[in-house]
């Protein structure tokens, strides 16, 4: 296994195979631009929990069984190379940015995320139109926020949005950022516009007009909400890239029975040179994709710093994952691009995946800025 997990990792693995052709391959839902449907999404969810998956993602004292970041990728990649959109419902909610939450913040926002009766979002993407970048006003024990966030994915339904502001003073002195919970039924939340991108996703654009918020809706300490912003940044990068090899090894499948099969020519397309170096070049790219993802999945582990590497292996990833869908189309043909093709799904898939959670050029400027001025990041 390129892999190399140890007999218990690999125990997991085969009870999340079986998962996969137990509970998703027999229903049959086909990713489209629409959400799945309450019954499939619950049936889902409590084989997930018979089976233990559900808890894996979730702190011990929510009742969780927190997984390892190894297996979490290990576990994520599978889900993915499944190419089903029901594996989104396995995992059951985790804290996210509300994991250190205490007093209201815990009782009015964690504990319902953790009951599943809550969802929240994260603003963190500006609008280009906008005069200024979101802020927010101290007046006595209140924050009044004004300003707007262009692309929340799920704004449109959560009950709050997680969002990035700057912070001023009563004078209008700078205290610097903070993130702040926002209930999007609070007076002045408008949505201004509902979106979908290309993979399935919906997302708004949401205005905050002079919204009232109580100051104990700070997310840590005032002056501290870039760092919380991106505290767990690295390990969503990580999910990304377990997506991104996830999709690949399902292509790789694909691909290799549509080369085996008859072709109209009288011979398969398997058996032609020119098409063989193609195909060994899809798998030398995720095999050194999957390798790259496992090393830092291990790195994530220790106690070492990983923004490097896990900037690096998201980059990588998703761009392996980019050129590996594309040949796949190249190969299968015209054919591949017929809308409801699966290989026409799996090309808006992965697209996304380059811009998400740092475009990857942005990430490409900070390793740089790692290794030459401030000497970080190992190869
Ligand atoms: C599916 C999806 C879901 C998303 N969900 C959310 C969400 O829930 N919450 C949220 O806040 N945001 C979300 N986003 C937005 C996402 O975070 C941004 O699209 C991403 O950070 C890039 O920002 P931008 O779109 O403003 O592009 P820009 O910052 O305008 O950059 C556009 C391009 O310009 C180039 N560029 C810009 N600056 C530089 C530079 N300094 N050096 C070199 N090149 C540069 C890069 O090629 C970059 O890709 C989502 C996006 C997608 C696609």
């Amino acid at each position: 296994m390129p892999d190399q997990l140890s007999d218990e990792m690999l125990s997991q693995r085969q009870n999340a195979e079986a998962f996969i052709s137990e509970v998703i391959r027999p229903i049959k839902f086909e990713h489209s631009s629409h959400a799945i449907p309450d019954d499939l999404r619950d049936r889902v969810i409590a084989a997930s929990k018979s089976y233990g998956f559900y808890y894996k993602t979730q702190p011990t004292e929510f009742g969780g069984n927190p997984a390892s970041v190894l297996e979490l990728t290990m576990l994520r990649e599978l889900w993915s190379s499944a190419n089903s959109q029901l594996t989104d419902c396995i995992f059951g909610p985790g804290p996210g940015i509300l994991h250190s939450a205490r007093g209201l913040l815990k009782t009015d926002y964690l504990d319902p995320v953790m009951r599943g009766e809550k969802r929240g979002a994260f603003g963190f993407t500006e609008s280009d139109t906008a005069k200024r970048p979101t802020w927010g006003s101290i007046e006595g024990q209140s924050i009044v926020v004004s300003g707007q966030k262009s692309y929340v994915t799920g704004g449109a339904t959560a009950d709050f949005v997680s969002t990035l502001i700057n912070i001023e003073d009563s004078n209008g002195s700078k205290l610097g950022t903070a993130m702040v919970v926002i209930d999007l039924n609070a007076e002045g939340v408008v949505i201004e516009r509902e979106f979908s991108s290309m993979e399935g996703s919906g997302h708004a654009s949401i205005s905050f007009n002079a919204v009232s918020i109580p100051i104990s809706n700070v997310i840590g300490e005032i002056g501290e909400g870039l760092p919380r912003a991106l505290e767990n940044i690295g390990n969503v990068r990580l999910m990304v890239s377990a997506r991104a090899t996830g999709m690949c090894i399902w292509v790789i499948d694909f691909v290799r029975r549509y080369l085996l099969a008859p072709h109209r020519t009288g011979t398969s397309l398997g058996e032609r040179e020119g098409v063989r170096l193609r195909y060994a070049d899809m798998r030398i790219e995720v095999y050194a994709a999957r390798s790259a993802l496992y090393r830092t999945a291990r790195l994530a582990e220790s106690e070492e710093n990983d923004v490097n590497e896990t900037s690096s292996t998201k980059i990588f990833c998703t761009e392996v994952a980019g050129r590996v869908v594309d040949m796949a189309v190249q190969l299968v043909g015209g054919q591949s691009l017929v809308q409801g093709h699966v290989l026409e799904n799996a090309y808006r898939q992965v697209r996304s995946l380059r811009l998400m959670e740092g475009a990857n050029d942005i990430l490409r400027i900070n390793l740089a800025k790692g290794s030459l001025d401030l000497s970080k990041g190992r190869l």
